[in-house]
């Protein structure tokens, strides 16, 4: 009698383990596990986003978690623009005076953002503050500037008026009033640090989310790929237009329905035109990229979406182990030639063009 009675105790117990495993896990409704408490997965809120980790792994604990939220703070708190002493704050209040000395990681990525803006022609460019700040878009923003101040603000940002010292590894804005905004390429690097993380404990199977930036590291345990959804542009996060199988890859969406206001029926979002310091007016409604390291598919999928459909798709197409999808205002869904194949439409709404 005794012994049974403690035996189903032993069993509530588990179950409640079990349950209370499971309940954390960010799309644990997944039955093709191969055990029901996976993924292991935590959030958490940085960036302005949020930030879910899953991993496929049941050595997956709470002392690792801790440590990639150590991870990404460092990073929020020396390349948040934001972030009061942050490094990237530092730069910029040393405008037109002074370099500024920073860690190398924080170089590594300023470096990163100017040869983007170098091979985009100025397309994506790291200087573009004075125009976020002006426009506010997602932060308080609802009206359009005027233009004296548009045009003040444009004259502004320039990549090329960002001086690099690699020896010092010091960061200098050349002239008052710049300002270094690395919002288009932090995620991405975040995204890389936390998979590096991941692998060198020895995890092969996660899911990485930071607000739609994904990298999807190894493959889905018991499968060959992760099946990745490609968020619908004009619908709320979540609902999709089709999916893309991969495996090692990153997946990074950037779009006109993340951060906008709405002014006289016409719409302004966030990805800035640094040559008429408007919001990107053209037929795209979101771009994603497909690559490997994440750093890239963010700078990427920002430069390419100022870029256009026809340009965009020229120059993702002349990288090598770069892929895209471009989705047009009307719902036309463009693909460069390396995902023909891996790419499926699930929505009635787009169609595939060609
Ligand atoms: P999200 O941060 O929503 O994922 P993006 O990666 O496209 O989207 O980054 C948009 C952010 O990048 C803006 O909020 C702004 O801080 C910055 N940004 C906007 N336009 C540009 C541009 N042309 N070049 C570089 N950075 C930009
Ligand atoms: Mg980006």
């Amino acid at each position: 009698m005794h012994d049974k009675r403690i035996g189903a105790a032993i069993l509530i117990i588990g179950l409640v383990i079990i349950s209370a495993c499971s309940g954390k896990g960010i799309g644990s409704s997944d039955s093709s596990s191969a055990s029901s408490t996976l993924p292991i997965s935590e959030s958490f809120f940085i960036f302005d986003t949020v930030v879910s980790v899953r991993v496929y792994d049941e050595r997956m604990s709470e002392a690792h978690f801790a440590q990639i939220k150590k991870l990404l703070e460092r990073i929020n708190e020396t390349m948040n623009r934001f972030e009061e002493g942050s490094e990237v704050a530092s730069i910029n209040q040393a405008a037109g005076q002074a370099a500024v000395q920073v860690s190398q990681e924080t170089f590594h990525v300023i470096k990163q953002a100017k040869q983007y803006a170098e091979r985009s022609g100025g397309k994506f460019d790291p200087t573009i503050g004075p125009l976020t700040d002006l426009w506010a878009i997602g932060n308080g923003g609802s009206r359009v500037p005027d233009r004296a101040a548009i045009e003040q603000a444009r004259q502004l940002v320039a990549y090329n008026m960002l001086e690099l010292d690699e020896d010092r590894t010091s960061v200098k804005l050349a002239e008052a009033g710049m300002t270094l905004d690395l919002g288009a390429i932090a995620k991405g690097y975040a995204g890389d640090v936390v998979a590096e993380y991941l692998q060198k404990q020895g995890f092969s199977s996660a899911i990485i989310d930071l607000g739609g930036n994904v990298v999807a590291l190894g493959n889905k345990p018991e499968h060959a790929v992760w099946t990745i959804g490609i968020q619908s542009p004009e619908e709320k996060r979540g609902a999709h237009l089709g999916t893309i199988a991969v495996r090692n890859k990153t997946v990074v969406t950037s779009g006109i329905y993340e951060r906008y206001f709405i002014d006289q029926e016409q719409i302004y979002h966030h990805i800035m035109d640094p040559a008429t310091g408007f919001p990107v007016s053209n037929e795209l409604a979101s771009v994603t990229i497909i690559t490997d390291k994440s750093i890239q598919a963010d700078a990427l999928s920002t430069a390419v979406f100022v870029q256009g459909l026809q340009e965009g798709l020229a120059f993702a197409e002349a990288l090598d182990h770069v892929e895209a999808i471009f989705v047009t205002k009307d719902k036309k869904v463009h693909l460069t030639s390396g995902i023909k194949d891996i790419f499926k439409l699930t929505s009635e709404d787009y169609s595939l063009a060609e």
